[in-house]
C-alpha cells in the first residue's frame, strides 16, 4: 500500500524553521515579522481558521496584529482598514479571511493590499508574477503541496501532473508551481470529459474540486502520487476529495484527510510572512524562506 505523506510533521518542520528565521532575522537587528489577520463577521469555519494562523505566528515568534470587523461592515470601512494595514510598518503581512460576507467585494479589497504585504499570494501582482515564472509571494496551500513533494523527494521534472481544479485560490497556481519544476502539467475542470481518464496519466495527482470521494482507485496509476487538498466536514469528521481507503491501495504515496495538505497552508503563510518582513527589512532571504 501507498507510503503516507505526512503532511502534520512536515508543517510543524516548516515553522520550526520560521521560528529560527524570526530569531535570526530579531538578532541580526531586524524587527519580528507581524501578521495582520483580518476577519470579517463571525464564520465559525473561518473563525478557527484565524485562531489557529494567529497561534501559530505567535509560536514562531510574530506579532499578532489581528483585527475584526463586524459582518454587516460597509465595503469603504473594510477598504480603510485594509489601507491602514497597507500604510502600517509594523504590518509585515495582511491575510484577509475568505469568504468574506456576501454583501462585499472581497477582489476589491485584495486589490488594496500591497504586493509586497500579500502573503496569501492572491494579488493580481503575484499571480502574475508566478505565471511569469519571477520571484513573489505565493499561494499558501499549492506552496504547501510544492513543499510536500520536495521533502519527500517526489520527481516532477519530466513527470505527468494532473491537477483537479483550476480555482484562482488553488488550481492554477498549483499547475504553475508544477509546470516551474518543468512537470508536464494537464489542468482538469467540472467540464473535463473523461476525469478518470486524464487522472491516470497522472505520475503526481493533485485534487482540488471540492467534491468528497471525486477521485477513486479507477482514476489512479498503480504508484502515482496523489495530494487531496480537499477538506469535507462529514458525520464521521474529516475527509478530502479522494477515496482514501482504496485509492492507498493503488498509488505509491498518498495525503491523509487531515493530516495532509491542510496543515501545510499555516505554515506556508507563516514562511511567506517571514519572506515579506525579511524583504521589507532589506534582509537577505536564507533556506528558512
Ligand atoms: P473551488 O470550488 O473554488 O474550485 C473547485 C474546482 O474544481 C473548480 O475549478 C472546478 O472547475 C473544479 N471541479 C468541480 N467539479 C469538478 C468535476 N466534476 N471534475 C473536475 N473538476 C471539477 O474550490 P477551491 O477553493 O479550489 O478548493 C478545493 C477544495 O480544497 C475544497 O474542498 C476546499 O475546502 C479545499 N481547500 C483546502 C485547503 C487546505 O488548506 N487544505 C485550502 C483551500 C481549499
Amino acid at each position: 500500500t501507498a507510503r503516507l505523506i505526512d503532511g502534520t510533521a512536515v508543517a510543524r518542520k516548516v515553522r520550526e524553521d520560521v521560528g529560527r528565521g524570526v530569531e535570526e532575522l530579531v538578532a541580526g537587528g531586524g524587527v519580528a515579522p507581524g501578521l495582520a489577520t483580518v476577519l470579517i463577521g463571525d464564520d465559525p469555519a473561518s473563525e478557527v481558521y484565524v485562531r489557529n494562523k494567529r497561534r501559530l505566528s505567535v509560536q514562531a515568534g510574530m506579532q499578532d496584529l489581528h483585527r475584526h470587523l463586524p459582518g454587516d461592515v460597509d465595503q469603504a470601512t473594510a477598504a480603510a482598514l485594509v489601507d491602514e494595514l497597507a500604510a502600517d510598518p509594523a504590518v509585515s503581512g495582511i491575510l484577509l479571511q475568505l469568504p468574506t460576507p456576501e454583501h462585499l467585494d472581497s477582489d476589491a479589497l485584495i486589490a488594496r493590499i500591497p504586493p509586497d504585504k500579500d502573503v496569501d499570494g492572491l494579488t493580481t501582482s503575484n499571480a502574475g508574477l508566478l505565471a511569469q515564472g519571477r520571484p513573489g509571494l505565493r499561494p499558501c496551500t499549492p506552496a504547501g503541496v510544492m513543499t510536500l513533494l520536495e521533502e519527500y523527494d517526489v520527481p516532477l521534472s519530466g513527470a505527468e501532473a494532473v491537477v483537479v481544479g483550476r480555482s484562482v485560490l488553488v488550481g492554477k497556481p498549483m499547475a504553475q508551481l508544477l509546470l516551474a519544476q518543468n512537470a508536464t502539467v494537464t489542468i482538469c475542470h467540472s467540464r473535463t470529459r473523461d476525469l478518470a481518464e486524464v487522472c491516470r496519466r497522472a505520475d503526481v495527482l493533485v485534487v482540488a474540486a471540492g467534491i468528497p470521494g471525486i477521485v477513486g482507485a479507477d482514476a489512479v496509476k498503480p504508484g502515482a502520487t496523489v495530494i487531496d487538498v480537499g477538506i469535507h466536514r462529514g458525520e464521521n469528521g474529516l475527509r478530502g476529495d479522494v477515496e482514501f481507503d482504496e485509492v492507498a491501495e493503488v498509488a505509491g504515496a498518498i495525503t491523509p484527510v487531515p493530516g495532509g495538505v491542510g496543515p501545510m497552508t499555516i505554515a506556508m503563510l507563516l514562511a511567506n510572512t517571514l519572506t515579506a518582513a525579511r524583504a521589507q527589512q532589506g534582509m537577505p532571504e536564507n533556506e528558512a524562506g
